[in-house]
């Protein structure tokens, strides 16, 4: 490592070639820029993280609207990268709830000392890359600039909300809110008319446990969903204490599932049309009773070839005709796409939840929203009075928590200009034009078809690294080369081509956000892509121009 020298100043620096406030600065204080914090300082590294929340925990610190849970499993969503820590926290259910999930970030940021590093109630603004003297100068909301020698985006994939723009929305008399912005003090729904935009995760965890205290629900859904029971429970302790028993093993059994998660859960390596009626009704009913997101894994095909996924589309129509009273509802409540190419949800009694006579359901796909009125929602052909209206309507994916902050690299390249038609990493890791920058779990990573903690945990891994081995040869920079680029494109693509991913409007497409390119952005296969960044690295950093 370089000796540096230098404090935050409140114009940009002139820098000497050698002059830098910080070794990294890192962009978010989530589950990634807190492990990249840890990771960088017990290196030796002195490293700055600007966060714009008061507080640590990234999604899980402004989701926390009513019902919040994660959909992986409470021993497996948690870091690997420290014994004693994974011993000495104490799970409570088998799916952990939102504030037991900031709890835990608090936790792990009061046991690494990692305030003292992070600055809150800050955003970055703008990050120029300084070619004369490969440094990054940071401009943060305080009017402050940070200079660095490496710049990490910690942002997160699903940090930056997507609210549609409604006409009127600011004449609404009641309350809005969006269920990845919830405030802290929460917002009063007992007594109230309640209605919530959207049937995506967010939004299906969160009407059971609001139709529960409000007064009336009614639910606006443009695209039914496909949702299998969480069957969330307590953590049976001596689960708990037998899977610590022997941690390591089975986070390595995990590390190498396609999602770096699910390890213990029965696999299957046949073709549904290779089963008879009974077992494969046999297996879905088994994973349904199961619960969690694993139900499409009951056949090697159901994500890859559309007759197969037929069968298990049916499966869950089935269980909503079931679950829900009138046929009416459950009709509307019946989705019709392909099952699993938008993200598969998980539920606590949402179904069930449409039997209430405090709910109701607005088909807007059929009936669309107009307007945002004084008293509350105008459809084509209805007003529904409201108090309170909640935006369950997800969030600009993946890109959008980079593309926020005006990132310039060398010529005076911005990301937006570099991005204008989709984004293009290698290895979702770094971009071609701008040196010593990193994105966690950026597009081109496997990240949101993961196990999020498993794959922060490798990113950061690979990252601090490769900032190693630089300062080891005393290089100055590192940077993808463009023909790098251009096959981690093509990778990426023709993983996805294979499946039936692409095949509807979902996030992982930026369909959801108007005006946005229409391009596949994470990485099909965990186990492949870590290997191939070892190799990488093993190669030293083929693929990569060290300077
Ligand atoms: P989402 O899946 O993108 O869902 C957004 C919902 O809003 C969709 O139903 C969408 O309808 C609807 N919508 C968007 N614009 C609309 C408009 N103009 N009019 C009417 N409806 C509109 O967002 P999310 O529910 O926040 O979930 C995003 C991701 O976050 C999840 O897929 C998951 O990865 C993660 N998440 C995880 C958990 C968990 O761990 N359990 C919980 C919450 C979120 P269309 O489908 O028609 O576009």
């Amino acid at each position: 490592m370089a000796d540096h020298s230098g404090t935050t100043s409140s114009s940009p620096p002139t820098t000497s070639p050698t002059r830098y406030d910080v070794d990294v600065v890192v962009v978010g204080a989530g589950f990634a820029g807190m492990y990249m914090l840890q990771r960088l300082r017990s290196l030796g590294y002195s490293a700055r993280a600007f966060e714009a929340g008061t507080g640590v925990g990234g999604t899980w610190y402004w989701n926390r609207y009513p019902g919040a849970r994660c959909d992986v499993e409470s021993l497996e969503y948690s870091y690997s990268f420290d014994e004693e820590l994974q011993q000495e926290w104490e799970w409570t259910e088998r799916y952990s709830s939102q504030p037991e999930i900031l709890a835990y970030a608090n936790h792990v940021a009061d046991r690494f000392s990692l305030r003292e590093s992070i600055q809150f109630e800050t955003r970055v603004e703008a990050a120029k890359f300084d070619e004369d003297d490969n440094v990054w100068s940071v401009r943060t909301s305080d009017g402050q600039t940070t200079v660095c020698r490496f710049f990490v985006m910690a942002t997160g994939c699903l940090s930056s909300t997507s609210l549609p723009t409604f006409d009127g929305i600011e004449e609404f008399g009641g309350t809005t809110v969006h269920t990845g912005q919830w405030p802290k003090e929460g917002v009063v729904l007992k007594g109230k008319r309640v209605g919530v935009v959207g049937t995506g995760s967010s939004a299906v965890q969160a009407i059971p446990v609001i139709a529960e205290e409000c007064d009336e629900l009614i639910v606006f859904q443009r695209t039914a969903q496909y949702t299998i029971p969480a069957r969330n429970a307590p953590l049976d302790p001596s689960t708990q204490a037998d899977i610590k028993s022997r941690y390591s093993d089975f986070r390595d059994a995990n590390f190498a599932m396609p999602q770096a998660l699910g390890a213990e859960i029965p696999k299957f390596n046949d073709s549904i049309h290779d089963v008879s009626d009974a077992e494969r009704e046999r297996r879905f009913e088994n994973a349904w009773e199961r619960g969690g997101t694993l139900f499409m894994t009951s056949f090697n095909d159901v994500l890859v070839d559309e007759s197969a996924n037929v069968y298990a589309q049916d499966f869950v129509r089935q269980k909503i005709s079931e679950t829900v009273n009138d046929p009416a509802i459950a009709a509307k409540l019946t989705p019709h796409h392909i099952i699993g190419c938008k993200r598969l949800v998980i539920d606590t009694d949402y179904f069930e939840t449409f039997n209430r006579s405090n709910v109701s359901l607005v088909d807007v796909s059929d009936d669309p929203i107009e307007k945002i009125t004084t008293n509350g929602l105008l459809t084509q052909t209805a007003e529904f009075e409201l108090d309170v209206l909640i935006f369950a309507t997800g969030f600009d994916a993946m890109t959008g928590s980079i593309l926020r902050v005006e990132i310039t690299g060398r010529e005076g390249l911005t990301i937006q200009e570099k991005w204008s038609a989709g984004p293009r990493t290698y290895l979702g890791l770094t971009v071609p034009g701008f040196p010593n920058m990193f994105t966690i779990s950026g597009p081109g990573s496997p990240s949101v078809l993961t196990n999020m903690i498993i794959s922060i945990e490798q990113h950061v891994e690979w990252i601090s690294d490769c900032i190693e081995w630089l300062d080891s040869r005393d290089a100055s920079t590192i940077e993808a080369e463009i023909n790098s680029e251009e096959e981690w494109v093509k990778h990426v693509n023709a993983k996805a081509d294979r499946t039936l991913f692409p095949s509807c409007n979902s996030w992982y497409l930026g369909a959801n956000v108007p005006g946005k390119t229409r391009v596949f952005m994470p990485l099909l296969g965990f186990p492949g892509y870590a290997r191939r960044c070892e190799e990488v690295a093993s190669n030293n950093y083929e693929g990569f121009v060290i300077q």
